[in-house]
C-alpha cells in the first residue's frame, strides 16, 4: 500500500477498514528494519498535517494504583460524550526484561472491544528512546484517523515519566490514599511533572484519603510546584474511585479547567518546544549509536572504561581520547 492508500484507509475507510490500517501503520512505526523506517518516515510525513487534533493526556503511578481501572472508567465516561479515544502506552520495562507491566489489552476488558476505543500496548523497541519515540509517533497516527482523546500512560521511572510529559499537554499523576504518610517516597522530580494530582481508591479508606489530599496539596505549595506555566498554575489534588466510578465528573471539570488556564497558544507553543526537543531526543540518541558502532571507539573503549573506572584516567581525558577517534574536537 503506498502512504498516500494508507492515509486515505485510516481517515475514510470504513471503521474496521481504518482500524486495521492504524494497527499496521503502528506496527511498521514500531519496526527498526531500514526499509521499514523509510515507509514509516514517508507516512509520519503525510499524517503530520491532519494530526494534532487530539487533547494528549499523560497518565503515570506505580503499578497497582489503578491506571488501567481508571482509564477504563474515565474512556468509556468519554466516549459517552461523544469522543473517540486512544489509549497508548510508554512501559519502561518492556525495553529492559522484555516483560511487560502495561499495556496490556486484557487489563481493560470493556474499553479494548469499544468501537471507539483503540488501544495499543507498548511496543517494544530496544531502549527507553525508542519505545517512546514509537509511542509518540503511535499518536500522530492516532491523530489522524480521527481519535479526539489520546491518553499514554507509563508507570513510576522517572525516566519514562518526563518522556510522557513531553509528548502530551497535561501529564496526570495517580496516587493511592497512603501518599500523603509517606510524602519522601514521593520523588520530587515527578511531583514536578504532575499537572493534575489524583487519589485513587478513595473507597477503601476515606479518612486516608481526604488527609492525602491535604498533605499532598500542602507539598505541592511548599515545593513551589507549577512555575513555567502561565501565571504559576498550582497542580490540583483530587481524589477519587476509579473502581466505582465516583469523582470521574469532578476528574475531567479539573482537566477542563486546566487546559482553560493553559489556553490554545500555549498548548501550540508546548508542542512547538517538544517537538523541537523530540528531535535532538533523537540526534543524540543517533550520534551516540553511531559513535558507539565506529571501530576505532569500539577497539578502544573497554580499556579506557577501565582506566576511567581504576581511577588511571581522568574522565574528560578519557572523553576527548575517544572523541578524537571520530575526529570530533571537545
Ligand atoms: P495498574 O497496575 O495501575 O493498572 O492498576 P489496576 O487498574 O490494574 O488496579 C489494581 C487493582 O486495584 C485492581 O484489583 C483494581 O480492581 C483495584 N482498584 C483500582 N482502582 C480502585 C479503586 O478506586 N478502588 C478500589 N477499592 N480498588 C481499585
Amino acid at each position: 500500500m503506498t502512504p498516500l492508500a494508507w492515509l486515505h484507509q485510516l481517515q475514510h475507510g470504513s471503521p474496521e477498514a481504518s482500524r486495521r490500517a492504524l494497527a499496521k501503520a503502528i506496527t511498521l512505526l514500531e519496526s527498526d528494519k531500514p526499509a521499514h523506517r523509510e515507509q514509516a518516515d514517508a507516512l509520519l510525513t503525510l499524517v503530520q498535517p491532519v494530526s494534532g487534533g487530539a487533547f494528549r493526556l499523560g497518565l503515570s503511578g506505580v503499578p497497582g494504583v489503578g491506571k488501567s481501572t481508571f482509564i477504563e472508567a474515565l474512556g468509556l465516561a468519554l466516549i459517552a460524550q461523544g469522543h473517540r479515544v486512544a489509549v497508548l502506552a510508554v512501559d519502561p520495562s518492556s525495553s529492559l526484561s522484555g516483560g511487560s507491566i502495561l499495556g496490556d489489552k486484557t487489563r481493560m476488558e470493556r474499553l479494548s472491544v469499544h468501537p471507539q476505543a483503540f488501544i495499543r500496548p507498548s511496543p517494544a523497541r530496544g531502549n527507553l528512546g525508542g519505545v517512546a519515540e514509537a509511542t509518540r509517533e503511535a499518536m500522530l497516527v492516532c491523530e489522524a484517523s480521527g481519535y479526539d482523546v489520546v491518553l499514554v500512560e507509563t508507570v513510576g521511572v522517572g525516566q519514562s515519566e518526563s518522556a510522557v510529559a513531553n509528548m502530551t499537554d497535561m501529564f496526570v499523576l495517580l496516587q493511592l490514599p497512603n501518599a500523603g504518610d509517606d510524602l519522601q517516597a514521593i520523588k520530587r522530580g515527578v511531583m514536578e511533572l504532575a499537572d493534575l494530582i489524583v487519589v485513587n481508591k478513595a473507597d477503601l479508606d476515606p479518612d486516608a484519603a481526604t488527609r492525602a489530599q491535604a498533605t499532598l496539596t500542602s507539598s505541592v505549595r511548599l515545593l513551589g510546584l507549577g512555575h513555567g506555566q502561565p501565571e504559576a498554575h498550582k497542580p490540583e489534588v483530587l481524589q477519587l474511585s476509579a473502581l466505582h466510578g465516583q469523582g470521574l465528573g469532578e476528574f475531567w471539570q479539573a482537566v477542563q479547567r486546566y487546559r482553560a488556564h493553559q489556553g490554545g497558544a500555549h498548548v501550540q507553543h508546548k508542542r512547538r518546544q517538544q517537538a523541537l526537543s523530540w528531535m535532538w531526543e533523537r540526534v543524540n540518541a543517533g550520534l551516540q549509536r553511531a559513535f558507539r558502532a565506529h571501530p576505532q571507539v569500539q577497539a578502544e573503549l573497554a580499556a579506557i572504561e577501565q582506566q576511567v573506572a581504576q581511577g588511571k584516567l581522568p574522565a574528560s581525558t578519557a572523553a576527548r581520547r575517544l572523541l578524537a577517534a571520530q575526529q570530533i574536537k571537545a
